[in-house]
């Protein structure tokens, strides 16, 4: 059962104030950041959550006064470039969120750091290269043969040598595959769901895909996934007309105005669909939770942004409330046996409870163990070299559960996470996203 930690209150996150004069101001930044260093340094909840914590009491317990005071304002970023905005501290730990008066939200002030480093330096070549997702994808998916020779080459040791000495990409961290046919090439729904759908609990039963850059260019097969078993349960499914990138890599890196361009893209084509009465969608986590928080932190008076922020589901949620709706097909042709299932951050801080693992919990003579911990990949940070170590070792509890419980199948519905955890396990070799693993059960 998850346990509930954090304050009692529920948080009320307040809008980032980047298009104010004052959140680019450096010395305002600077008192802030020693005010809740100050707090965080006696209260050490979080010391076990990531790198930034430990790095932030060593800082003080190394100093000369012990205390905040006595650490030197240069080496604040230290504790910023260790933080990957997973947001568990502030959804799941920390008791001073607003309402409280000490209003801390430690994951947003990160941001700003973030933010005012990349206005001023830029950012670092390879730290734009791998944040742009989609620009990536297009030029790789371009190259012919690009599934047979660029994913060979990443498996290569003179190359990923070479890789890690110019672009400081580690080369133990395995790297995303790439697909010609990508997978809104390839999206093609048989059209068997009813078109006239039935709406019920707040669901229209009409989706649209959106398919974020991992799942067009990387994991293709998975729209295939949600088409046969979103239509096995009567939902209509069409594939957003035109996307780019939602934005989360370039606000983990700071870059808030490519975030700004994203959303320029997207949110008219995602509002139209809204109008048109579709419910939205994605395969990853991360990007849905762009849609439901950051975005409209950022935006909170564009009208656009909220109407896509209501009508974005996570895909498990979204089959969950169908089931509660009695509108769930349970005829399930094979068990799933024993699932070692990861809770991706991204999905936790969502606050819609275990939908993942309540629908696979219908499958029969099946078993999901859920893992409540953080993979540790984290957008870059596990494929970074400086980075590569700590994320390993923030990964360890989570392999750790996975080969002590030997399961069948292991799941998290960020693939990001599954890689990187079925890379480090030794009981399993691959980690699957658990839409592949209802499409399984339904013997689709
Ligand atoms: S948001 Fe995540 S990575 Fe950042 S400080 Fe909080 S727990 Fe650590
Ligand atoms: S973020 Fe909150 S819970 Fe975590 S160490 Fe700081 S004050 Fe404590």
């Amino acid at each position: 059962m998850s346990q509930r930690e954090g304050s009692l209150e529920a948080p009320t996150r307040h809008p980032i104030p980047w298009q104010e004069d004052h959140f680019w101001d450096e010395a305002d930044l600077n008192h802030e950041l020693e005010r809740v260093y100050d707090i965080c340094h006696g209260c050490r909840r979080c010391v076990s959550l990531c790198d930034a914590f430990p790095t932030l009491f060593d800082l003080v317990d190394e100093s000369e006064t012990m205390e905040v005071d006595g650490v030197d304002v240069a080496d604040y970023g230290k504790v910023v470039d260790q933080c990957y905005m997973c947001d568990l501290c502030y959804m799941t730990k920390c008791p001073y969120v607003p309402p409280h008066e000490w209003n801390i939200d430690f994951p947003h002030l990160m941001l700003r750091a973030k933010a005012q480093t990349y206005k001023k330096t830029g950012g670092r070549f390879r730290d734009n290269l791998l944040t742009s997702t989609d620009a990536m994808g297009k030029a790789l998916t371009l190259i012919p043969l690009v599934d047979v020779t660029t994913n060979a080459l990443n498996k290569t040791g003179l190359f990923r040598n070479a890789l890690e000495k110019t672009l400081g990409v580690h080369r133990d961290a395995p790297l995303p595959e790439y697909h010609r046919k990508t997978l809104r090439k390839r999206f093609n729904p048989t059209g068997n769901a009813p078109q006239a759908t039935q709406a019920l609990e707040g669901t229209t039963g009409k989706v649209a895909f959106y398919a974020t850059c991992y799942g067009n260019y990387t994991t293709p097969d998975l729209g295939d996934d949600f088409i046969k078993v979103f239509e096995h349960n009567n939902i209509r499914i069409e594939l957003v007309p035109k996307e780019a990138c939602c934005g989360m890599p370039k606000l983990e890196l700071g870059d808030l105005d490519a975030v700004a361009k994203l959303k320029e893209k997207n949110i008219p084509v995602l509002a139209r669909l809204v109008d048109e009465g579709f419910d939205l969608i994605a395969p990853i986590p991360s990007c849905v939770l762009m849609y439901k928080q950051e975005l409209p932190l950022m935006f909170p008076n564009d009208p656009d942004v909220l109407k896509v922020k209501d009508a974005f589901f996570d895909p498990f949620e979204y089959l969950y409330l169908r089931h509660k709706g009695g509108q769930l097909n349970l005829d399930f042709k094979a068990s799933l046996g024993d699932i070692s299932y990861q809770v991706a951050c991204h999905l936790r801080v969502q606050n819609i409870g275990n939908k993942t693992r309540d629908v696979l919990s219908l499958v029969p003579e099946t078993a999901v163990h859920t893992i409540e911990r953080c993979s540790g990949h984290d957008g870059t940070y596990a494929v970074k070299k400086e980075t590569r170590d700590k994320s390993v070792k923030i990964a360890r509890p989570v392999v750790k559960q996975v080969d002590t419980k030997q399961p069948q199948h292991f799941a998290s519905d960020c693939p990001m996470a599954a890689v990187h955890i079925a890379n480090l396990a030794e009981s399993v070799d691959l980690g699957a996203h658990p839409m592949t693993l209802l499409r399984m059960a339904y013997g689709l």
